[in-house]
């Protein structure tokens, strides 16, 4: 192995952290729950700190911008560490908050400076983008993307997110892709439920998140396994939404993950009616007859978005080949 890279995975409930060269080559690992901020991102920091063989930030006396300076002299060393976090968060890379959250509803951690706190505790180059930019990243260099520039990734869970490769990089812009937060139609006569996204009520995440099925049909999505109207209700707007994105981003292919894709009949009812909305207008395979090649689960499972971390740590140093 060459460089070794810290990789982390800041989500809502858990941050994963590894330290190695990719997904299939993972030196050491660990979950911590997420707390506050500043007990989540110094747990996290320790364990880099510990593999490096230098004291736990607690311990420092004072502030942490000392250098590489071990016990015993430094014998290892990370080469760069890759953020792939919940968001929203700023990437304008000139911006004065550049690598802070913004307006998270997550107690707490609304203004974090995510990519400055592990810049400085350890003095690495630090890459830093959304959880699912990052896992479409990932996709890329090791899952079912491999071989493709243009990705889109989405993940349905606790909340619905998108993330996109468009020639080889993360789409960017005024800020990031906000997919999950798509006008999809909601036919209030078959489904009267008013969704549940605190800013937009029906928007795609409001309608389709894991809580929307809870709250809809008064029973978590797990329970509900053999009830059709269920999932060709989840399958219209996840398609609805999926539809939007392909028009607009023009993806090689769609990347589905996240809890609630754990529905068995649910990603075959996807493609059906993703189909049946494009109406064979795009007549490019395998859009046309082979969606169940388009539309697919993540090759890495749920391990896109750390994948995707190890991505961005190389790419902080300008290595493109990892
Ligand atoms: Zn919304």
């Amino acid at each position: 192995m060459n460089r070794v890279y810290a990789a982390v995975e800041a989500g809502g409930s858990k941050f994963r952290c590894a330290i190695g060269s990719g997904p299939d080559n993972i030196i050491e690992e660990i979950i911590i729950p997420t707390a506050g901020p500043e007990d989540t991102l110094g747990q996290a920091a320790d364990f880099f700190r510990r593999w490096e063989g230098l004291p736990r930030l607690s311990q420092l006396p004072g502030d942490p911008r000392r250098g590489k300076r071990s016990r015993e002299g430094v014998t290892r060393e990370l080469a760069a560490l890759g953020i792939a976090s919940f968001g929203p968060v700023d990437l304008r890379p000139h911006s004065p908050t550049y690598g802070h959250t913004t307006s998270t509803p997550k107690p707490g951690w609304a203004g974090t400076d995510i990519a400055g706190f592990f810049a400085d505790a350890l003095n690495v180059s630090v890459g830093f983008d959304t959880d699912v930019n990052g896992a479409a990243m990932g996709e890329a260099r090791w899952g079912a993307g491999q071989g493709r520039d243009n990705i889109l990734y989405l993940t349905v869970g606790t909340g619905i997110g998108g993330g996109a490769l468009s020639g080889g990089r993360p789409v960017h812009g005024l800020m990031h892709p906000e997919m999950g937060h798509l006008r999809v139609p909601h036919d209030r006569t078959r489904d009267p439920f008013p969704g549940c996204c605190p800013y937009h009520g029906d928007c795609l995440e409001g309608l389709a998140c894991g809580p929307a099925i809870e709250k809809r049909w008064g029973r978590p999505g797990a329970e509900l396994a053999d009830r059709d109207e269920v999932w060709d209700l989840e399958a219209e707007y996840l398609a609805a939404g999926i539809v939007n994105m392909v028009l607009v981003l023009s993806p090689e292919i769609v990347i589905i993950g996240g809890g609630v894709m754990g529905n068995e009949g649910l990603l075959p009812r996807v493609r059906r009616r993703a189909e049946e909305l494009l109406g064979r207008y795009i007549a490019v395979e395998p859009l046309l007859s082979r969606m169940e090649e388009y539309i697919v689960p993540p090759g890495l499972g749920d391990r896109s978005g750390i994948a995707g971390a190890f991505v961005l740590a190389a790419r902080a140093l300008g290595d493109r080949g990892i």
